[in-house]
């Protein structure tokens, strides 16, 4: 097949519906939670709107509004540079890291029978190699997803499924993330979560591991998606281009697949 009849087909795979198109993402809204931090440190802005005019004597013909968000607000993504680790690496921020990693192979974990019966539930190696028993090698360059079913579990008043002893949510431990590196050079790791590491994972060695070492690595990070559950364990292609943000950090951004008609 040409190159040019690749994107064709493509094309007309998506007009006539023998691709799905699943989105990924969370409506932006101002009751979206965002991670809270211990009171010492500055805290994320939630999302917040501000109507400029309504077709209304503020602008007659049209309607607009103004935002304001945090970089890691809503389902969004993580660069390098988000992290201590990753601040020296080079294309280390959502404005300069290649294009070329907007689109990649997801490989979708289902993690929903482990969170359901314990939210601290963690991602180990051994999961990960018992899941490409079943389905095949994580190829490099792939997303990883950990698909939690996390709103069916948590409360929606208590996203972070917070107590006394802080957040209770799922994610990789440190030996996951490693083997995610350096075994299979992973582009990055997503969950529905509203991190990618654990609840718990300040207590980890090291402390916050998918951060410090997927983005100490150069490796991305994507959180608060939604539907993973509508997601084959291969075979979807994930778009997720962040805004271009001078230095950003991280951005909300509208991530959605590209995956085969059922
Ligand atoms: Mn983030």
């Amino acid at each position: 097949m040409s190159k040019s009849t690749l994107i064709s087909e493509l094309a007309k795979a998506v007009a006539q519906g023998g691709v799905r198109i699943i989105d990924l993402t969370e409506t932006l809204r101002p009751d979206y939670p965002t991670i809270s931090l211990p009171p010492e440190f500055s805290q994320a802005s939630p999302f917040m709107q501000t109507e400029l005019s309504h077709y209304d004597e503020r602008g007659p013909a049209w309607y607009w509004n103004n935002f304001t968000v945090c970089e890691h607000t809503g389902t969004h993504f993580d660069a390098p540079i988000h992290w201590v680790t990753g601040k020296d690496l080079p294309n280390n921020s959502v404005d300069t890291m290649p294009c070329e990693h907007f689109i990649a192979p997801a490989c979708v974990i289902d993690c929903t029978n482990e969170v359901a019966a314990n939210p601290d539930f963690l991602l180990t190696q051994e999961l990960l190699e018992a899941w490409e028993e079943k389905h095949g090698r994580v190829p490099a360059g792939a997303w990883v997803f950990m698909r939690s079913d996390w709103r069916k579990v948590a409360d929606p008043e208590n996203y972070t499924n917070a107590d006394d002893n802080g957040a209770h949510s799922p994610g990789p431990d440190a030996n996951a993330v490693n083997w995610m590196i350096k075994e299979r050079d992973v582009l990055g790791f997503g969950t529905e979560c509203i991190g990618t590491d654990a609840g718990q994972a300040f207590a980890f060695d090291p402390p916050f591991p998918c951060h410090a070492l997927m983005h100490g690595a150069g490796k991305y990070g994507l959180q608060c998606m939604t539907n993973l559950d509508l997601l084959p364990p291969t075979g979807a292609l994930i778009v997720g281009a962040p805004l271009k943000l001078l230095n950003g950090s991280g951005s909300p951004l509208r991530v959605f697949a590209i995956a085969p008609a059922l």
